[in-house]
C-alpha cells in the first residue's frame, strides 16, 4: 500500500485547499483540488456564450462537454500545479468572484458531474492523495481512510475570502462576498446530484475560532492516528 486517501469535503471558503496543500506537502502526497475543474467548466460556459440572463444553456453544454478537458500540470512560472482548460492555463482566472457566482450553474448537473468524478477517482489511483471537495468522501472516494469535514461560520469564511480576493488586488464588496458564500451553501447542499453532506465516519473540524496551524495539527492527529492503525507510519 503506498500511502492512503484523505477526502475533506465542506462549505465553500472554509479553507478546505489551505489544510488539504499543507498535509499533502508535509506527507509527500498528491494534492488534487476537485472545486479547480467544477470552475474550468463554469469559466467555459461563461467564455464560449452558454449563458444568458444568468440561465445555462443545458443543451449545449451536454453536447459540448465531451470536448471539455481539464487537467492539472506544474506550472513552472509559479512552481505550482495549475489547472488547464483545454491546453490554456486557467489557474487565476477560475478564483475570480464571477466564476464563484456561476460555478453552480454548472455543479448540479449529473452530466458534468459525472465526467469529473471518473477523472477525479482516475487521478486517485495512485495512492497518497489529498483531494478537497463538496463530495469526496461520499461519492469519489466512499473507500477514503481519512474523511474530513470542514465547517465554520458564513460571516468567518466570507471574511477570509474577501481579504483573499482583496490581496489580489480585486474590486469586491464584502457583501458580495458573503452573498456568494450563502448561495453555493444553499446550492451546493439541495441540489439532486451529489450533495454536500457529511459522510457519516467523517471528523468534523470547526475552524472558525481557530488558527490554520491548529487546524492542521488537528487534522494531522486525525491523520498520523488512521496510518498507525494501517501500519504506515
Ligand atoms: O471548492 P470550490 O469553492 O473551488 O468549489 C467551487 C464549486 O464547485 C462549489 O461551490 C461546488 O458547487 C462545486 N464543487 C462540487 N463538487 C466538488 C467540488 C466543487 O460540486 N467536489
Amino acid at each position: 500500500m503506498n500511502g492512503i486517501t484523505i477526502a475533506i469535503d465542506g462549505y465553500s471558503s472554509c479553507g478546505k485547499s489551505t489544510l488539504a496543500k499543507h498535509l499533502a506537502s508535509h506527507l509527500g502526497y498528491t494534492y488534487i483540488d476537485s472545486g479547480a475543474m467544477y470552475r474550468a467548466v463554469a469559466l467555459y460556459v461563461m467564455e464560449n456564450g452558454l449563458v444568458h440572463n444568468g440561465l445555462l444553456d443545458r443543451p449545449k453544454l451536454l453536447q459540448a462537454l465531451e470536448g471539455i478537458e481539464i487537467r492539472f500540470e506544474h506550472d513552472p512560472m509559479t512552481d505550482k500545479s495549475a489547472t488547464y482548460l483545454n491546453g490554456r492555463n486557467v489557474e487565476e482566472e477560475i478564483r475570480s468572484m464571477e466564476v464563484s457566482q456561476h460555478v453552480t450553474l454548472v455543479s448540479p448537473i449529473p452530466e458534468v458531474r459525472a465526467k469529473l468524478v471518473k477523472l477525479q477517482q482516475a487521478f486517485g489511483r495512485e495512492r497518497g492523495v489529498v483531494m478537497d471537495g463538496r463530495d469526496i468522501g461520499t461519492v469519489v472516494f466512499p473507500d477514503a481512510e481519512v474523511k474530513l469535514f470542514m465547517t465554520a461560520r458564513p460571516e468567518v469564511r466570507a471574511q477570509r475570502r474577501y481579504h483573499e480576493l482583496c490581496e489580489k488586488g480585486l474590486d469586491v464588496e464584502f457583501s458580495t462576498v458573503l452573498e456568494n458564500i450563502h448561495q453555493r451553501d444553499l446550492d451546493d447542499t439541495t441540489r439532486a446530484a451529489d450533495p454536500l453532506i457529511q459522510a457519516p465516519d467523517a471528523v468534523e473540524i470547526d475552524n472558525s475560532d481557530i488558527t490554520a496551524e491548529q487546524q492542521f495539527v488537528r487534522a494531522l492527529d486525525v491523520v498520523l492516528e488512521v496510518l498507525a492503525r494501517v501500519g504506515q507510519e
